[in-house]
Formats: C-alpha cells, structure tokens, sequence
C-alpha cells in the first residue's frame, strides 16, 4: 500500500524546501518515493535536480491531450520521482484542477503502481491565490495532511484555516490531519506559541524545525541540505522529520478555532511577546 500525503502552507512558509529535504531523506533511506509539487510556480522539485526545472503535467497536457505520462515523471536526488502538476497564471486560479488532472492522468496510466512507489508527497499551494484550497483533501488524494506553519501570526492563521476545510470534508472521506511541521522555530518563545496553537486545536506537532543558514547555502546551490550538507546539524532534523513522517499512521479530525478566538488568542500572545521583548535582560556575568 503506498502512502499519500498532502503537505500545505501558507506561501513562503518552507513548503517545497522542506518537502523536498523529506523526500531527499527517504529516497536516501532506500525508500521508493514520489514529490507532486502543485503550485503555479512549478518550483517544487527543482532542488531535487540540481536547480533545473520540469515540464508541468499541465504543459504538457496544454501541446497534447494525449500525454504519455512517464513524460511528467523525472528523476531527482538519489533515485527519488518528481512530479510538477503546474497550474494557471498567477491570480487566474485553476480551482484544483491542476491537481486533479494531473493526478488523474499517473493514475490512468498506473504510474504509481509501474514505480512501486512506497509513498507520495503532496506539496500543494492550495491558497487563495489559485483557489484549489482542500482539494487533495476533499477528492481523497491524500490519507493524511500536515500543515507547516511558523510561529508568526498570519502562517498559523494560514494553518487554521486548513483546519477548517479539514474539518469540513472529515465525515465526507476527506484526509485527515496528522499534525504540524513547525518551521523555522528558533526560541523557546516561538516554540511555546506553536505548543500551545496545536494543544488549543487538538493536534501535534511533528517536528521542530530552526531556520537555519545551512538551508539558504544549499538553496543556491540548487540543492536540498541532504544532498549540500549531509552532516549537519538541519540534515539530521530533516531526517528525523522523514522517519516521524514515515512511522505516522493515526491522522485525527481537528479542532480549529474560530475567528473570536483566533483573535483573542493571538492578542494574547502579542501582549506575552512585547512582556517578553521589555523584560530587562541579565547582564552576561563576567568570566
Ligand atoms: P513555499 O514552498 O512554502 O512557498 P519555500 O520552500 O519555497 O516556500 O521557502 C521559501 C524560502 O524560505 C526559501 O528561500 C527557503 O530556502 C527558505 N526557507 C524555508 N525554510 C527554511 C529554514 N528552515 N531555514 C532557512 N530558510 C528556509
Ligand atoms: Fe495547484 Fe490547486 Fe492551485 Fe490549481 S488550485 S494551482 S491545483 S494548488
Ligand atoms: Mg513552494
């Protein structure tokens, strides 16, 4: 049986970075797997190749009606599949359609199981940009959801709101949600707004991930930090992203807030933050 999951986001938030690094780390790990990036940028996979850029299944499908679909199927780092679904033109909006089509036409043509993949990955804009927002989730094409966000307000915001499309389709054979991806989480106060979003919701968070300069050196090399820098520090958090991804089995509907508490909640957590940033600091004590 292969896994299929959906990783979504808020623009900007470390979607095709860190979905790449994930299936870098499995296909690293001897794991048959697939990266189906759908974003009109058809930029998911490209730090998978070396920088270099695929055709989208839309391309393709806009020459010909009639694609052979090994064509949209490259290979990337260490033996792994790339797949860009591709999309309208920015701000036009394609309503899902992308993702749809494109994963309609491996599937007719029995792409996944030809491959033996073990599991797919999901990277999908999904937002308000191209107006496909839970389509994967409500066609099923996923089993399970994770949601990257940061600590910053509009990301979790971002992350709510999946929630509730979550939460909508959930008794419909909608995917559910098997938690959170927390990027670019440096302090202990960024980590305590995070913990406490996934427990008011009542999900988890899968793992902590810092920014780090490691990720925007290999970035420019046109590569993933599994394949730049393999042994440092991000790499192992990369690939103990992958495994905790690998070993997640049980996906629960969750509890998103509403929009009086989200408010509320977040003002909260501004008043905590300027306390935090006021508060006389302790001198480091002399050596
Ligand atoms: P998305 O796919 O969600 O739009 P990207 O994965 O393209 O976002 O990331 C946006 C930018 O943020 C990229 O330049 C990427 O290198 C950077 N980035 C994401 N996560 C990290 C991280 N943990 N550390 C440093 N840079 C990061
Ligand atoms: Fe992709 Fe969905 Fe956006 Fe279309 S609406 S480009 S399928 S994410
Ligand atoms: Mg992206």
């Amino acid at each position: 049986v292969i896994k299929q999951i959906a990783i979504y986001g808020k623009g900007g938030i470390g979607k095709s970075t860190t979905t790449s690094n994930i299936t870098a780390a499995l296909a690293e790990a001897g794991y048959k797997v697939m990266q189906f990036g759908c974003d009109p940028k058809s930029d998911s996979t490209n730090t998978l190749r070396g920088g270099d850029y695929i055709p989208s299944v839309l391309d393709l499908l806009r020459e010909n009606a009639r694609v052979d679909a090994h064509k949209a199927v490259f290979e990337g780092f260490a033996g792994s599949y790339c797949v860009e679904a591709g999309g309208p033109q920015p701000g036009v909006g394609c309503a899902g359609r992308g993702i749809i089509s494109a994963f309609q036409l491996l599937k007719q043509q029995e792409i996944f199981e030809e491959l033996d993949l073990d599991i797919v990955i999901f990277d999908v804009l999904g937002d308000v940009v191209c107006g496909g927002f839970a389509v994967p989730v409500r066609e099923g094409i996923a089993n399970h959801v994770f949601t990257i966000s940061s600590s910053d307000f509009m990301a979790i915001y971002a992350a709510n709101n999946l929630f509730k499309g979550i939460k909508t389709y959930s008794d419909k054979g909608g995917a559910l949600l098997g938690g959170v991806i927390a990027n670019s989480i440096n302090t202990d106060f960024q980590r305590a707004i995070i913990d406490d979003f996934v427990e008011k919701t009542q999900t988890q968070v899968i793992e902590y991930v810092p920014r780090s300069l490691t990720v925007t050196q290999s970035e420019l090399q046109g590569k993933t930090t599994i394949e730049a820098a393999p042994t440092s520090e991000q790499a192992q958090i990369y690939r103990q992203l992958a495994r905790n991804i690998i070993a997640h089995t049980e996906s629960k509907v969750p509890s998103p807030l509403d929009s009086q508490e989200l408010r509320d909640w977040s003002s909260d957590w501004g008043r905590r933050l300027i306390e935090e940033e006021t508060r006389p600091r302790r001198k480091a004590r002399p050596r």
